[in-house]
């Protein structure tokens, strides 16, 4: 943690600066330039210690860390590639994992056709909603339990493993039985007694990134989990609230390799509730896949124009087969297979 003084600050207001450190057990490195006076803290865990006890003291220009705020997600912890096994699919290898099905469950006819259909274009996880998180309490709020058996039989007749979200920090054993992925959508990143609890489980994880998090954010909320123990954290980019409004959502390529440079964590893509729009939702994902994610989640619905939730950016069998080709070829020119 650096400590920098305004210009002219006096000998009273640095002394204590120096002596609140001293308090807090840290040493200090005094830096007296001609003009200002930078203090560097020493030792001890400043990353325990809040800035502000700093920044309030009179004569403080900037209180500045230099440590990143997570840890555990970082590379400097860990250098090699963290590797999720779930049912026979590893994430986070050379395979690209591609995870598809509806948004939600909706009855057993549409689930077990999404399920056969994405499964023949060639997706290894099978996703759908059974709790939805909507942002208006009077919009379909998910079969719940009934969502949970069904996706529970769609895994026993497809042999596909299933990631669906859970929201409450008290159903995730529940969730967990018919989950092999659980998910933590993007409105509840920073819920930290839901990833709390995920931590605990072990279970095999998908962390959206908050719509309006950095990176930085993601990674620390990635720290809850793993710092109870649960290696098993993938997170997925799934676009976030910018001043565009032609896409539901950005999508941030960017945060890729950005990721994979800070953290060992895989990562995945989500194009459609990027995208907001099927029409988009094959250009994004191979672009994903391009710029080096280890998997897509996409949302692919039998008859898209009466799904409940999200038609519009569902994408039907035939486009998600078509997509699948595509990805195949972006796949192999990047070094990579799906
Ligand atoms: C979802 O994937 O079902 C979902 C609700 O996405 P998000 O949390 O990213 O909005
Ligand atoms: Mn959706």
């Amino acid at each position: 943690m650096i400590v920098e003084m305004k210009t002219g600050a006096g000998k009273t207001q640095v002394n204590a600066v120096v002596e609140k450190a001293k308090s807090l057990g840290l040493g200090v490195q005094m830096n007296m330039g001609t003009d200002k006076v930078v203090v560097a803290m020493l030792g001890g865990n400043t990353g325990q210690i809040a800035t502000d006890v700093f920044a309030i003291l009179p004569g403080v220009e900037r209180v500045t860390r230099i440590m990143k705020p997570y840890k555990l997600s970082s590379r400097e912890v860990k250098k090699q590639n963290t590797l999720v096994q779930v049912g026979g699919v590893e994430i986070g290898g050379d395979k690209i994992v591609v995870m598809a099905g509806p948004c939600a469950v909706e009855s057993e006819k549409q689930l077990l056709e999404a399920a056969k259909q994405v499964k023949s274009a060639g997706a290894t996880v099978l996703r759908g909603g059974a709790f939805k998180p909507r942002t208006s309490p009077f919009s379909f709020q998910g079969l719940q339990e009934i969502g949970l058996a069904l996706l529970a039989k769609a895994r026993e007749q497809t042999g596909m493993p299933i990631v669906t979200e859970v929201v409450d920090p008290h159903e995730v054993t529940m969730v967990a039985k018919s989950a092999d992925i659980l998910q933590v959508g993007s409105r509840n990143m920073q819920n930290f007694t839901l990833l709390t609890s995920i931590g605990k489980s072990g279970w095999p994880v998908v962390l959206k990134r908050g719509f309006s998090c950095t990176v930085t954010e993601w990674l620390t909320a990635a720290d809850y989990i793993l710092t109870e123990g649960n290696p098993n954290v993938i997170l997925c980019e799934r676009g976030i609230r910018t001043f565009e409004d032609s896409t539901r959502f950005s999508l941030d390529l960017s945060a890729i390799p950005v990721i994979k440079k800070a953290s060992h964590l895989p990562v995945i893509v989500d194009p459609s509730h990027a995208a907001g729009h099927h029409d988009l939702v094959p250009a994004l994902a191979k672009a994903a896949v391009a710029a080096g994610a280890d998997g897509l989640l996409i949302e692919v619905h039998p008859k898209p124009a009466e799904a409940l939730v999200d038609g519009l950016q569902s994408l039907n069998p035939a486009e998600f087969t078509k997509l699948m080709a595509e990805l195949r070829l972006v796949a192999e020119a990047v070094g990579r297979k799906i």
